[in-house]
């Protein structure tokens, strides 16, 4: 694709961030020639009961893996949340709570979220919780799901949130596979007007899990519920119970804090483990200096809790900095598609922090419900989950931001706790679609198939060369997964199965999976650089490319494409967009066969999961392979039903 244009740092957004352009070079290249330094300084950055005298302990190599961070000290994840703000912010807002409703909302400040918590905790250990068990929070998008995170912090016990969107049979893969025995969830969840039984959800997966003895039960909806005596428990009722006297566990920096399982894009959700100081020293960090917070902005992030970005984002980075954090309940179409923009109004919200698929499905609905909102608030906007597509970072950079904004393309992953490359909103120009450069402390190692280093410009396979405080320590329950998966196909190197371009001025461009590239005539080609060029045709809403296999070729090209609402699919559409993608990218990228595809698979957090795609490109549906965090399943059938063959 033709290198786009850039967009340069503002001189007043960089005289008012903690750091401007050279302040990123000699910090960055401080906490890579220096990590002990570095990490030993800002790791004083969250409150430690005993302060660690040891900063780093890390090895790759596969048979002595092991990663700890100042590993002598102790915390609590809850006291540097909530306690150490009470001083100066006990009646500051910690969470303003908006409504799946837009009559529904509230603010809970520092000193009400501190008692809640307290007492939550204290019911949590009257029924028996103890550090190190594992309690599991099926939730909806409400102030609680944070509080019974944090109600674990503070008890030490290791919580597993699952995404509130979960089906019985995923909620019950994931309270078995980490043996947890207690789980908090609500009556019913609502979302976009349409209410979500999750108690009757957790009833039908308990049935599968004999281990869990206890439930407690958030009212949210007072719709009707069944109940079992002796094992489900009311919140309200159980809280009113208890004192909130609750002092923080002292705990290790290397104890469990979280298990969080992965989206689930390439298979099998993974099991991952986070700890305690050296999670929360990143994901703080990494909140105050990508989103540039100060006191007094408003943040939002509209993911859910249930993934790593709500744990990182919503929840431990924003409340540890002392921030005012926004949970949203509700869905961006409800009522309308001016949602987001009429929350972000209501609420003055300052930086707002969402995905690719949620600005692309915006965009179908065009300008209008952006336009008749105000937005004067907004002064930085994020982007996390996938590639962002240029067209899509082009109209979120001119249509919501008012061509204002800087936009942080922020690349990261469960595994990483935090993000990991990322442009810096007073430091780093922008070109739309790139993630731009690493954080403090990141090393990005690009590498060939064969795992040669690769050096300066080139494209290949994105590895990290050193450990960060933020980064898994293993699969809970399976760490030989967690060598195999990480740490064994490029030796003494933290495989992320991306893959990525590095461009002239040391930038990074995700291309997509590893496992998605696609080898046409010997070109390996990345799956976002097809997409975008697709997606950058006025009627292309979405577009998802695969490879499968090609008798000259070896692969040839095979797209998905969503058209925008009211275009209709026509033969000579398919030859425009082959048309325009040899003219976008070059001929050795247009596509062969072209599907019209009125939804793509996705998972529950909104990512394109290709690997299904390819599977009915290749004409093989016996083996789709886990598809139990797929948000539609109705989406395949209709797929492999309208499949193009060779012509
Ligand atoms: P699984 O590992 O189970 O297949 P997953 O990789 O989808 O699931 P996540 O940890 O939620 O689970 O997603 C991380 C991945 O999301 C990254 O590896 C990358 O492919 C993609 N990603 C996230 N943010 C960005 C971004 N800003 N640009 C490009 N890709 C991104
Ligand atoms: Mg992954």
């Amino acid at each position: 694709m033709t290198e786009t244009s850039v967009f340069a740092v503002n001189p007043e957004v960089a005289e008012n961030a903690w750091v401007d352009e050279a302040g990123y070079f000699r910090l960055y290249e401080q906490s890579i020639a220096d990590p002990e330094a570095f990490w030993g300084e800002h790791g004083k950055r969250i409150h430690w009961m005993k302060p660690f005298t040891k900063v780093k302990d890390v090895s790759y190599a596969p048979d002595d893996l092991h990663i700890r961070w100042f590993q002598d000290g102790t915390t609590n994840v809850a006291y540097n949340c909530l306690d150490r703000h009470l001083a100066t912010k006990r009646d500051d807002t910690a969470i303003i709570f908006e409504g799946d409703d837009p009559k529904d909302s509230k603010h809970i400040s520092y000193g009400e979220a501190y008692e809640e918590v307290c007492r939550l905790a204290n019911v949590l250990k009257a029924q028996g919780v103890r550090k190190g068990d594992r309690v599991t929070i099926y939730m909806p998008m409400v102030p609680e799901a944070a509080f019974a995170m944090l109600a674990c912090a503070r008890i030490g016990a290791i919580h597993s949130v699952v995404f509130g969107g979960f089906s019985p049979d995923s909620l019950a893969n994931r309270i078995v596979d980490c043996d947890s025995n207690f789980v908090i969830t609500a009556d019913e969840g609502v979302r976009g007007g349409r209410k979500i039984p999750l108690k009757a959800n957790t009833d039908k997966a308990l049935e599968k899990c004999p281990g869990v003895d206890k439930v407690l039960v958030l009212r949210r909806t007072g719709g009707q519920i069944g109940w079992v005596e002796g094992r489900d428990l009311w919140y309200h009722e159980e809280l009113a119970k208890v004192s909130d006297d609750c002092p923080p566990e002292e705990m290790n920096a290397e104890d469990p804090l979280f298990i969080l399982y992965t989206s689930g894009s390439t298979g099998k959700p993974k099991g991952v483990l986070h700890t305690t100081g050296g999670y929360l020293v990143y994901a703080s960090m990494t909140h105050q200096y990508v989103f540039d917070y100060h006191d007094g902005d408003v943040y939002w992030c509209t993911a859910d809790v249930g993934w790593v970005t709500g744990h990182s984002y919503i929840v431990y980075g924003p409340l540890a900095n002392g921030a005012t954090t926004l949970v949203f309940e509700g869905v961006p179409n409800y009522p309308d598609a001016s949602r987001f923009w009429q929350v972000v109004d209501k609420h003055k919200v300052s930086i707002f922090y969402t995905a690719p698929t949620a600005i692309r499905a915006l965009m179908r609905e065009g300008e209008g419900p952006v336009r008749r909102t105000s937005r004067k608030s907004l002064r930085l906007l994020g982007s996390v989950g996938e590639p962002i597509n240029p067209e899509a970072w082009l109209w979120y950079h001119k249509v919501v931001g008012d061509e204002r904004c800087p936009i942080v393309d922020t690349w990261w992953q469960t595994e990483t706790g935090g993000i990991l490359i990322t442009p810096l909103p007073g430091a780093t120009p922008l070109k739309p679609g790139s993630a731009t450069r690493p954080f403090f402390g990141i090393k990005p190692v690009m590498v060939d198939a064969d795992g040669k280093h690769l050096e300066g410009a080139c494209e290949g396979n994105l590895c990290i060369g050193d450990s960060w405080p933020g980064q898994m320590r293993t699969v809970y329950g399976d760490h030989e997964r967690f060598v195999q998966t990480y740490f064994s196909t490029y030796p003494n190197k933290y495989f992320t199965g991306d893959g990525a371009r590095r461009d002239a001025d040391g930038y990074y461009w995700i291309t997509g999976r590893v496992d998605d590239v696609i080898n046409v005539s010997g070109h390996r080609m990345g799956t976002a650089e097809v997409e975008s060029a697709l997606v950058a045709h006025a009627k292309v809403a979405e577009a998802a490319v695969v490879g499968y296999p090609h008798d000259i070729k070896g692969q040839g090209i095979y797209a998905y494409v969503t058209l925008v609402a009211g275009e209709e699919p026509s033969d000579a559409l398919r030859k425009e967009l082959v048309q325009w993608v040899r003219s976008e990218i070059g001929p050795i990228a247009s596509p062969d066969l072209i599907q019209w595809a009125p939804g793509l698979p996705k998972t529950r957090s909104g990512k394109i999961m290709r690997r299904i795609l390819r599977k009915i490109a290749e004409n093989d549906y016996s083996n789709l392979g886990d598809t139990s965090t797929l948000a539609d399943p109705a989406v395949v059938d209709d797929l492999i039903q309208h499949r193009q063959n060779k012509r």
